[in-house]
């Protein structure tokens, strides 16, 4: 994929995230505080991606997108597709 590509399929991702976080928030609203915690635990993820997918988006305009934060390597595409927020290459997330 090239740079737009990727900016849009990024774009659209945080969006779908952003619209679940919305859902799950007022699912939240109806239960009793802390009754259901997998129900926050899920929610956390959804809001940590949605930052994760922000973060991706910035690295996208300063040119670094793809890159593992450790090894400097360029993460393969069909990593980044499933997780277009990831900032290690497998073998570096394999490690922490
Ligand atoms: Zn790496």
């Amino acid at each position: 994929m090239d740079k737009k590509s990727w900016k849009d399929f990024c774009e659209k991702q945080k969006e779908k995230m952003q619209a679940k976080v919305a859902i799950l928030k007022t699912e939240i609203a109806d239960y009793d505080q802390g009754s259901d915690h997998e129900y926050i635990f899920i929610f956390e993820r959804a809001t940590y991606k949605v930052k994760k997918i922000n973060q991706a988006l910035t690295k996208m305009d300063r040119g670094d997108y793809g890159r593992c934060v450790s090894c400097r390597q360029m993460i393969p595409e069909q990593r980044l597709i499933i997780l277009p927020e990831v900032d290690h290459c497998f073998a570096c997330a394999k490690k922490t």
